[in-house]
């Protein structure tokens, strides 16, 4: 065990506290406080206000899209894109294993079912080439789209998600699900702020969908966004989220069954203060991965980092170990130093509610989910 002194250490160091260190801190050092004061002293603290209209037009342009709806929370949001894609109930939607569980929750929310497709090794989120080879071999194209032969069922849209920050390879990908005419909305709840061949992740599908909960880079409290560049889809999500009310002076009319899946002003306000500061989040986060770099491969340790072509927001940074027993071992040590370090994720297909999926050979998700550890990754 004592082969991972020095890493506890490196991490104190970094830090500069000997106190525990967590992975994941928000860090309020803007003008937070005096937005909140400004909802309770203007009584705007619910679900309309100025913060949303401002938060909704600094999305809009951090991701280069042309609209942002702001949202409860990232999990709603993603439930609501794949209906804007046109998931049905009993349709299916394609995305991966390794996630954080709101990822196929969402699905379900919209009585879809998920299908677990592998992730590539380097970018740890959805493989355009397994994506490739299980609708070779499952799909087939009918007048109304792309349906899975095994199941009978449509496959109406793909959810990928750009792991910790790092980007999918959204070029294959997309060409892949033009071929099959499989929409592609975008799990970029983890990395606003990363950057794909020079444009942000979540502006490439149809849709995309970030989450401003208290572990992300920028946080509202709990809250999150819907973008896209088609505006009357964007507006379609604006109507449906805030319970498809007929615009009228005093009438209420509802012609669909909405949501009421508003934002209130005051997550609004904590998020425009904190998006203010995104560049220097991003940048300190950067200095921490280059720190982190030059450490573990000192220490002969796989840090993970960015891709060729990308930028990734290393909003959680991790390490890959050599196999599970030395990963256990990690943990171990860290947590019992006051360093706190998690496992990734279990495979959703693992999970008692999603064990029915079906699912590829889930090769590279299987070797991730053994050896990727994440590690303190706070602004400091
Ligand atoms: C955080 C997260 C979400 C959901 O965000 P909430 O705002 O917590 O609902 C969705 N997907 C992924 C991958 C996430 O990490």
């Amino acid at each position: 065990m004592e082969g991972f002194k020095p890493i506890t250490h490196f991490i104190k160091d970094l830090y500069n506290t000997s106190d525990f260190i967590p992975l994941h801190v928000p860090k309020f050092n803007g003008n937070e406080k005096a937005y909140l004061e400004n909802c309770i002293d203007t009584t705007f603290v619910s679900s309309v206000g100025a913060y949303v209209d401002e938060f909704e037009l600094k999305i809009a342009e951090v991701t280069k899209t042309q609209k942002a709806v702001a949202v409860v929370n990232g999990t709603a949001g993603i439930q609501v894109a794949l209906r804007l894609a046109g998931v049905q109930a009993g349709d299916e939607v394609l995305t991966q294993a390794l996630t954080f569980v709101a990822t196929a929750n969402a699905i379900c929310y919209n009585n879809a079912f998920p299908v677990f497709i592998d992730v590539d090794l380097d970018t740890m989120g959805l493989s355009p080439k397994a994506v490739s080879e299980f609708l070779s071999e499952h799909a087939e194209l009918r007048e109304d789209g792309c349906y899975n032969r095994s199941t009978g069922r449509k496959i109406s849209a793909c959810l990928p998600m750009h792991t910790f920050g790092f980007p999918v390879h959204l070029d294959e990908l997309i060409e892949v699900c033009k071929t099959w005419q499989i929409p592609v909305v975008e799990d970029a709840a983890e990395s606003l702020g990363s950057v794909y061949k020079g444009k942000p992740t979540g502006s490439y599908g149809a849709l995309g969908v970030f989450s401003f909960n208290g572990n992300k880079i920028a946080t509202s409290g709990g809250g999150g966004a819907i973008v896209s560049n088609d505006i009357a889809l964007a507006e379609l999500g604006k109507y449906l989220t805030t319970t498809a009310k007929k615009p009228h002076t005093y009438e209420y009319f509802h012609d669909q069954l909405g949501y009421n899946y508003r934002m209130p002003n005051i997550n609004a306000a904590l998020a425009c203060a904190q998006l203010e500061q995104l560049d220097v989040f991003l940048s300190e986060k950067r200095s921490i991965a280059s720190a982190y770099a030059d450490f573990f491969a000192s220490e002969g340790v796989k840090f993970k980092t960015e891709l060729p072509e990308t930028k990734a927001n290393y909003w959680l940074m991790c390490v890959e170990l050599s196999g599970k027993d030395e990963r256990d071992a990690f943990l171990d040590y860290t947590n019992k130093s006051g360093v706190m370090t998690r496992p990734i994720w279990q495979l959703m297909f693992r999970l008692p509610m999603f064990k029915d999926c079906q699912t590829d050979s889930q090769k590279n998700a299987i070797f991730l989910e053994e050896r990727i550890v994440n590690i303190p990754s706070s602004v400091r």
